[in-house]
């Protein structure tokens, strides 16, 4: 029956955080004790406010279908928040609100790239932007980088992978799955190269502006001449802790924002009316549960650094924002305990579920075969169980 499939679903990649996440579901079923550190997935519940405003919503009768790009409410208050956070303008018109950030880098790649268009994506990068840029039969092109560099790319790195085919950057800061956060300083210094190259689109993924240690979230948008060129994505599911909700937005050029609504007024529509109006008290709500959140990210970051630092033979950055840790463990290829060996980070995350039970992702899907991701978005007793489990483990491996 397969070969009776369209050929793009053979194209596309199934998306390997999901594809672990629901491998521990089920080893968890069976009983098996797994320190999960699998998912981007905040711990905490969703602020009240939040959640009273969506209780009100159903009550209010607000279950209906809604405009394709959001409720006109809801885009202004997202308006509102740019200007508040980012001293950027933009009009509710080029703001289009989805089904969770996942679908607005899915129709902005979409609508952006035709066949044989290069996607230059640093790595390493979050999983779905080049199973998206395949699915649209785009050319992914990365540019590597290392713990080291702190996972950020140098201008010269950029300029040398332009072409004249490169239609779209895509890169997250913070970034999954590195933690690494690009000050403004960085972000102009990659700018100089894109004002040498007017056709390239930037599409900066933002989605965990307020998990960030360092104080300052700079957004490339608001650099000389990048406005005009710059897709940000944002989503309520990591700064909220909304992931459940599906509710992410994009503020783009109105030709993009146009185009993005075109291609999800035949996919989804709006996304849910419920789920809106909770997103709008977000926006215009008490922002003390988020930089609470984040204080405690800041916390366990600092518990688990300190002891993944510690464990012979891991290289790890100190991450600044996000809730990750992408450890290169590159130095135990060729190791074994037992008959196992390790030769690559699928096996290593294999041999961390087996032998120390901790649920982790392999570096490959994020364009990093030398290293693992953990994330910390977990309890600090649970963080500090998993760091001890994975240091027996490792110290097994000769
Ligand atoms: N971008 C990044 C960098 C992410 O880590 C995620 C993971 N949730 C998303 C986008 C998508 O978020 P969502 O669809 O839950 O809004
Ligand atoms: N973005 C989260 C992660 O990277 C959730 C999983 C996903 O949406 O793919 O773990």
């Amino acid at each position: 029956m397969l070969e009776k499939l369209a050929e793009r679903i053979a194209r596309l990649e199934e998306s390997a955080t999901l594809q672990m996440a629901a491998m521990v579901r089920e080893l968890k079923s069976r009983g098996e004790d797994i320190v999960d550190l699998t998912l981007g997935e905040p711990d905490f519940d969703t602020p009240l406010h939040i959640k009273e405003a969506a209780k009100q919503a159903i009550d209010k009768g607000i279950t209906k279908y809604t405009p394709v790009a959001g409720f006109l409410d809801l885009r202004k208050s997202i308006a509102q928040k740019l200007h508040r956070d980012n001293q950027l303008t933009y009009t509710p018109e080029q703001i289009v609100c989805s089904t969770g950030a996942k679908q607005s880098i899915a129709n902005v790649v979409l609508s952006l790239i035709n066949p044989g268009d290069e996607v230059i994506i640093p790595a390493p990068y979050w999983v779905s932007y080049s199973a998206i840029t395949h699915l649209a039969e785009g050319k992914v092109v990365t540019i590597a980088s290392n713990v080291e560099q702190d996972y950020k790319i140098t201008p010269a790195q950029l300029e040398a992978v332009i072409t004249p085919k490169s239609k779209l950057f895509i890169f997250s800061s913070p970034c999954n799955p590195t933690g690494a956060v690009y000050t403004k300083e960085e972000l102009e210094a990659l700018a100089v190269v894109f004002r040498k190259y007017p056709n390239i689109i930037i599409l900066a993924d933002e989605i965990y502006e307020y998990i960030n240690f360092t104080g300052v979230h700079a957004s490339i948008a608001s650099l000389e001449g990048m406005y005009d060129r710059t897709v940000i994505v944002n989503g309520f599911s990591k700064g909220f802790a909304m992931t459940g909700w599906r509710l992410g937005y994009i503020t783009a050029p109105l030709w993009i924002a146009q185009a993005c609504t075109k291609m999800q007024g035949q996919f989804t529509s709006g996304t849910c009316s419920i789920t809106q109006m909770a997103g709008e008290a977000a926006m215009l709500g008490d922002m003390t549960p988020t930089t609470d959140m984040c204080a405690h990210y800041k916390r366990r970051r600092d518990l688990g650094y300190a002891q993944l630092k510690n464990i012979p033979g891991l290289k790890v950055n100190l991450p600044t924002g996000a809730f990750y840790f992408f450890t290169d463990i590159s130095s135990f290829f060729g190791k074994k305990n037992g008959d196992i060996t390790i030769n690559n980070a699928h096996d290593m995350s294999m041999y961390l579920l087996s032998d120390a039970k901790v649920s982790t992702v392999s570096g490959e899907a994020f364009g990093d075969g030398n290293c693992i991701r953990f994330s910390y978005a977990t309890s600090d007793d649970k963080l500090l169980l998993a760091m001890d489990r994975i240091a027996v483990s490792l110290a097994k491996l000769k």
